[in-house]
């Protein structure tokens, strides 16, 4: 049974990768050139998702909220940051090679003989010879700690002096403008700053797809608290994050809050809980959300030699603001997003003959995220058609993104947007020359109707808000 479920669920993944290539959603990288490892790009459609996201995130974590406020930081930022926040010193996976097949592998994924979760601890000895190869059964070597960032030379010497880092994360970008933010905005805390960029982890091993990538965005909050009044923020973050997850389309079955116990939480953190998602390769972190003590500010004003105290203009008080992170991938949101909205109809929804397939699939996306909100299809391609066609789209154009199409039968039209989660299709046919109207088709219900011309705006404004 178990067996058929991960027979099923690797299929899911298959098919959902091949569609989002054959659709233009997502490519391996530099695919001409047989691709490089675990890289991907982003095609006419993923950009639309991956942006629609963002904005989405924008908007409800930092736009909408009085206390909060945005950043763009650099992305190689003074080397000293990454010394400051522990990084240089502690961003390490412990690494094993296999002896026989050379692969490498984290110590911490693999499973000792005849157990089911991963033995390996940082602070308990681990004797290499109770694991193998997961690939070929060959020894390994013993355990290395390997550092995740990446490195390169600012300028044109390539010596120590000029070592930077591409940022492993956007929080560091938070954490040294603290002051400026202050110095220039009249922010009183508890107040938050949010970033959305990449972030670079040379992983030792990647996997699934656009699950852990070594080239990746992050959203990131990083909330500024009185140290009193700690857990009513981070509480307060928690349902936003699960309010977040909800407009993404995450069935609550596939959602699991885990706290995260003291002995495997970072030691400056006093509450961790990761959002772990059921993905088709197991339960896996999609999210976390931490409380980090004043742990960054202070490292920060002791690497930088400047005051990071912060006084209250009212009472006056002085002291260093503790921090609530929320910490989310893009790629992996893009990810639940599809994975949660591609739905297959075995048998198909259509009975008229040309359209009827053994399979259909439809991508169920939230509106705000679908990457096409409106398909605009004329019947046929004749000429009347076509210039009223693309009238509307023109017009309609100028609040959503349409998708204007010709080419193939109506039916074959209709699947194509389905499979790109298009919430409605808008069909012109030669009735249409005369009574000024359109028919709209639903995406989920398959339900049409007729809309008078001068009425697509008002119908789809009630549609889409
Ligand atoms: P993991 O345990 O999966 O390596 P992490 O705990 O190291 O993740 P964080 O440092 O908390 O991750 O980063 C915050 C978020 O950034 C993660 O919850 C995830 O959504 C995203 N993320 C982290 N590493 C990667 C990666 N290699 N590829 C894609 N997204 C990532």
């Amino acid at each position: 049974m178990e067996k058929k479920s991960k027979q099923i669920n690797q299929n899911k993944m298959e098919k959902l990768v091949a569609l989002l290539k054959r659709r233009g959603f997502i490519f391996p990288s530099s695919d001409i050139y047989g691709g490089i490892q675990a890289a991907y790009d982003y095609g006419p459609l993923g950009v639309e998702l991956k942006n629609n996201i963002k904005r989405a995130w924008w908007k409800r974590f930092v736009q909408s909220k009085l206390d909060m406020v945005g950043l763009d930081a650099a992305i190689i930022m003074h080397p000293k940051v990454w010394e400051a926040s522990g990084h240089v010193k502690n961003f390490t996976d412990p690494l094993v090679d296999c002896k026989k097949c050379k692969k490498r592998f984290r110590a911490d994924h693999l499973l000792p003989a005849n157990a089911k979760s991963p033995g390996y601890d940082k602070e308990k000895p681990f004797f290499v010879s109770d694991y193998q190869c997961p690939d070929c059964g060959g020894e390994l070597t013993e355990v290395r700690q390997f550092n995740l960032m990446f490195q390169t030379f600012m300028g044109p010497l390539q010596e120590d002096a000029a070592k930077v880092y591409l940022r492993p994360e956007t929080a560091g970008g938070i954490f040294v403008n603290f002051k400026n933010v202050v110095d220039s905005m009249r922010l009183r805390v508890p107040f938050g700053i949010g970033q959305i960029g990449k972030a670079f982890r040379n992983e030792i091993t990647v996997e699934n797809f656009i699950f852990r990538t070594r080239e990746f965005e992050q959203m990131e909050v990083e909330y500024f608290v009185h140290p009193r009044e700690w857990e009513k923020y981070f509480n307060e973050w928690l349902e936003i994050m699960k309010g977040w997850c909800k407009f993404l389309g995450i069935k609550d079955s596939n959602l699991h809050l885990q706290e995260i116990p003291e002995s495997e939480r970072a030691f400056y953190s006093q509450r961790t809980i990761d959002f772990e998602y059921d993905y088709p390769f197991g339960r896996k972190e999609l999210y976390g959300l931490a409380y980090r003590t004043d742990y960054d500010l202070k490292q920060h004003q002791k690497f930088s030699g400047q005051s990071l105290e912060y006084t209250d203009p009212l009472t006056k008080e002085k002291y260093i603001p503790h921090i609530i992170e929320p910490s989310l991938g893009v790629d992996r949101s893009v990810l639940v997003v599809l994975l949660e909205a591609y739905t297959e109809i075995i048998g198909g929804r259509t009975t008229t003959t040309e359209a009827t397939k053994e399979l259909e699939v439809v991508l169920s996306l939230p509106y705000e995220l679908a990457p096409v909100k409106i398909a605009i299809l004329p019947l046929a391609k004749k000429e009347s058609l076509v210039v009223m066609a693309k009238k509307i789209a023109q017009d309609l154009g100028n609040n959503y993104a349409v998708q204007y199409d010709e080419t193939g039968s109506i039916g074959r039209r209709y699947r194509r947007q389905d499979e790109i989660g298009t919430p409605y299709c808008l069909t012109i046919d030669f009735d249409t020359i005369t009574d000024q109207a359109v028919t709209v088709r639903d995406r989920d219900s398959m339900q049409q109707e007729r809309v008078a011309i001068k009425d697509l705006d008002n119908f789809f404004k009630l549609k889409f808000n």
